[in-house]
């Protein structure tokens, strides 16, 4: 045998072409080296699929893929803008076209979408909180009512337990955004379904009898009068309930906990409390995002691919204050939202976050 060793083997590489076999499966043995390539700031290693003969490399969907931009200066300009910094602050520092970073962060937000997609799937989780934050877009704070208006609102689900994100939606409160949130948690959720709360606004219940119901047509009982009209039945394993805040002025008066949908469902269960507090964080970590004067449209596109690396990023790469836990040693066990639900083993850093090769690869 050479100096070098044996060769290594890439048992935890797999094919990314959808049409081979071997797609998506790592440790078949039909991964082998075809060299390395030298980038600026790192070794790239090439392989060749034996099974189909597919020749990829380590960036093959990541977010490097194709990039040549030094990764360190990437990943300093994602960091500020997870810190909330503008696109031309952001560009500013680096000395880089505002446009440039635009781009990087649309890359990171698709990259973050496949990693969710990916990942965050078939969790056992117990409780779903739902909650609509205002950001950002616009100056003046509209006063939140439990009624509809045009305002730009995050609306977020979330996993109390693990202080995980589940997924947000931008857009106004209206029941469309709504419908929205619920099928676009639906995704993540396993088969049986959580305790959903929410806050009083209307639409959720409406949303969820669209998405957990079922029309039911009532056979005539043979009885006079009029036949029951066909309604929409909730699914008999939905548990929806709401916490009503009444509020005189700023004035808090009396919180009121309404059941909607579903039995037997804990009382003390029904809270939106630990996403509220959640609310605050998201709100200081990207207070700065408001400042930029540029068109609408634009900000909501911006603010999306910041709000997707920014959820995503505080779900896999960052330690939850609400997660550490004392261990018997005395030593303090320190767990992020990902790894305290079981999807990852250790707190990622944001450039595994971007080099995780997925599986899913979405067409648009
Ligand atoms: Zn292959």
């Amino acid at each position: 045998m050479g100096k070098r060793g044996a060769k290594p083997k890439f048992t935890d590489v797999f094919c990314p072409n959808k049409e081979c076999k071997f797609y998506g499966i790592s440790g078949k043995g039909n991964i082998i080296g075809n060299g390395t390539y030298q980038i600026k700031d790192k070794r790239v290693r090439k392989y060749i699929c034996r099974e189909c003969g597919r020749v990829f490399n380590d960036r093959t969907n990541t977010f490097f893929d194709n990039v040549r931009k030094d990764e360190s200066v990437i990943i300093l300009a994602l960091k500020m803008a997870i810190k909330g910094m503008s696109i031309q602050a952001i560009a500013d520092v680096l000395e880089v076209q505002p446009a440039t970073v635009s781009n990087w962060l649309f890359r990171a937000a698709k990259q973050c979408e496949k990693v969710n997609e990916d990942l965050m799937k078939d969790p056992n989780i117990s409780k779903v909180e739902m909650d609509e934050l205002w950001v950002i877009v616009e100056k003046k704070l509209p006063p939140r009512t439990e009624n509809e208006d045009e305002g730009t609102w995050m609306w977020v689900s979330f996993a109390p337990e693990f202080r995980l994100i589940i997924d947000f939606i931008l857009g106004p409160r209206k029941q469309y955004v709504a419908d929205e949130l619920i099928k676009t948690t639906d995704k993540h959720l396993s088969d049986s379904k959580p305790l959903f709360v929410t806050d009083g606004l209307k639409f959720y219940a409406e949303a969820f009898l669209k998405k957990y119901g079922e029309w039911m047509e009532f056979p005539r009982t043979g009885k006079k009068g009029r036949p029951k009209k066909p309604a929409i039945i909730p699914d008999e394993n939905l548990k929806y309930a709401q916490v009503v805040k009444n509020k005189k002025g700023k004035k808090l008066q009396k919180v009121e906990k309404r059941v909607i949908f579903g039995e037997n469902i804990d009382q003390s269960e029904i809270s939106t409390s630990l996403l509220e507090r959640q609310n605050l964080t998201f709100r200081q970590d990207n207070n700065r995002v408001s400042r930029k004067t540029i068109g609408f449209s634009k900000k909501i596109r911006f603010l999306y691919n910041q709000m997707r690396l920014y959820c995503t990023h505080f779900n896999f790469c960052r330690d939850h204050m609400g997660l550490k836990k004392e261990k018997e040693n005395g030593s303090i066990e320190k767990n992020t939202p990902a790894k305290k639900y079981g999807i990852t083993k250790s707190k990622w850093t944001l450039t595994k976050l971007l080099n995780y090769r997925c599986i899913k690869i979405s067409t648009n």
